[in-house]
Order: C-alpha cells, then structure tokens, then sequence
C-alpha cells in the first residue's frame, strides 16, 4: 500500500501474505492509509501480485536489542558510534544523516523508500532520489508468528510498527552488499529508530528524533556501485518469509 497527499509521501506498508489472508489484509492497509498522524490521502494505492512458492526463500530474523538515549541527540550519537564501529567513516556517516534529516529528496520532503549510500565515497546511489528504493515482498512465516509475537511481549514491544520494521532491517541486511542500515519514522509522534547489521543485529535507539518532526527516512550504506543493479532487484522483489531469530543474544 501506498498512500499520498497531492505527491508528497504519506505512509506505505508491505506484506507477503498467503490468498486466504488478502481481503482482511486490504482492508487493515485501507484502514491505516485513511488514519495516519501524516495526513489525510489524496491518493491511495493497493498493489497486490502474485508470488510463485518456488520463489520463496526462508531466514531468520536478526537478533534484536534496545539502547536507550535520553533524547535524539544522544540517539543519534550512539548511532554514528555504532555505524563507525561497523567499519563506516564517521564524516560519511555524519553526512548522510544530515542529508537525511534535512528531507532526502530533491525538494526536501520524505521519500517513499530508502536512501542508498556508497560507504567509500559517501555517494548516493539510488537511481531516483524523489522515491528511493523501497523494499518490497518480505513478511513473518505464520508458522512463527505465535512465538515472535510472544518474544515481542516479553520485551513490551509487541506493535506492528516494530514488527514490520524488525522484517525489513532483516532482509536488507541480508545482502553482503549492505554494510548497515539506520532508520528512523517520518511519523511525527515516533521518535525510536534502530541500526541493524547482519554483524550486529537489529539495534533499536529509543530516541532517534525530534518529536513533532514529520522528516524520517532509511539509509542502506552499500559497499560499492558493483552489482548496484542486481541488489534493487533483491531488495524489491526477493519474496521472504522469516522466523525467529537465532538463540543466545537477546
Ligand atoms: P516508517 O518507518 O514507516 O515511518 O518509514 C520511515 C521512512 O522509511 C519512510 O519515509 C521511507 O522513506 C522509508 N521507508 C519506509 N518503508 C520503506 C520500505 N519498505 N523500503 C524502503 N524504505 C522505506
């Protein structure tokens, strides 16, 4: 789903869903679209395409661990700290944040998707920088469904939001090509956000922005250009299916 006022981004949302889950799916997404802290739509899209089982490729959510800050300047420091310490320059790392918290796109507003950045040279990568790429096609296994969702509990943070974000930072990191990835909402009531790496895992920051800010958006710090092509291609249309995460971290 995708949602937007007068072209400027509203909200977006993607599952992999078996047919017999579709209907009630729709109409959650509608529901959302119509009810987001962004704004009321213009425009409101439902794209649904059909994947073939033989495509679909199974993993494990990353471990998953919380940091608290005391306010999103603190937050942001823990997450450059944490991205330099996954081998990134910390000027490129600055850099990119302040590209992204002063809107991503050309016109200074949020894009649909994710900002892509070439970890040597500080590059953007993504070929349109209004939309960025959006990934796409990945959702929890429903066998695990009933176990995440009690591990979510026991951490009081079983929400959606959560949920859904924990799935993306566990496929886009899956790629070699992707180094890390930082995020934090455009939804001006949220202010946690996370940095998730395969070597790291998935570390939510409580306190990554300004309350109020409507500014949010992803970085995918990527290794280099080669096989730029091939790893949208992935991140778009890859279907996954995930299951718990792997034990002995928190
Ligand atoms: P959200 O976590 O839904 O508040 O989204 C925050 C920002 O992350 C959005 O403004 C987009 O720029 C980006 N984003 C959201 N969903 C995706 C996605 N599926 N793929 C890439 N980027 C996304």
């Amino acid at each position: 789903m995708r949602s937007s006022c007068e072209g400027a981004h509203i909200s977006g949302a993607e599952r992999l869903l078996d047919f017999s889950q579709l209907e009630d799916a729709a109409s959650s997404m509608l529901k959302r679209a119509l009810n987001h802290s962004r704004g009321v739509p213009s425009h409101i899209t439902l794209t649904l395409e059909q994947v073939g089982q033989e495509q679909l490729r199974k993993e494990r959510l990353l471990p998953l661990s919380t940091f608290v800050a005391d306010n999103w300047r603190h937050g942001r420091l823990l997450a450059v700290d944490m991205l330099e310490g996954l081998g990134l320059e910390r000027r490129i790392v600055k850099n990119a944040i302040s590209r992204l918290a002063a809107g991503p796109a050309p016109n200074h507003e949020v894009m649909r998707g994710a900002m892509l950045v070439d970890a040597m040279s500080g590059e953007r990568l993504e070929p349109d920088r209004m939309r960025g790429v959006r990934v796409s096609r990945m959702d929890i296994d429903p066998a695990a469904l009933p176990s995440i969702c009690l591990l979510l509990d026991s951490l009081n943070l079983n929400r959606q939001r959560v949920l859904e974000a924990w799935v993306l930072a566990s496929k886009v990191t899956l790629y070699p090509q992707v180094i890390a990835e930082l995020c934090w909402s455009d939804d001006p009531d949220y202010q946690p956000g996370y940095v998730a790496s395969a070597q790291n895992g998935y570390q939510r920051i409580t306190h990554l922005k300004e309350l109020g800010s409507s500014i949010g958006g992803r970085i995918f710090f990527v290794r280099q250009a080669a096989g730029l092509t091939s790893l949208i291609d992935s991140l778009q249309y890859e279907p996954l299916l995930f299951r718990e995460p792997p034990l002995g971290r928190d």
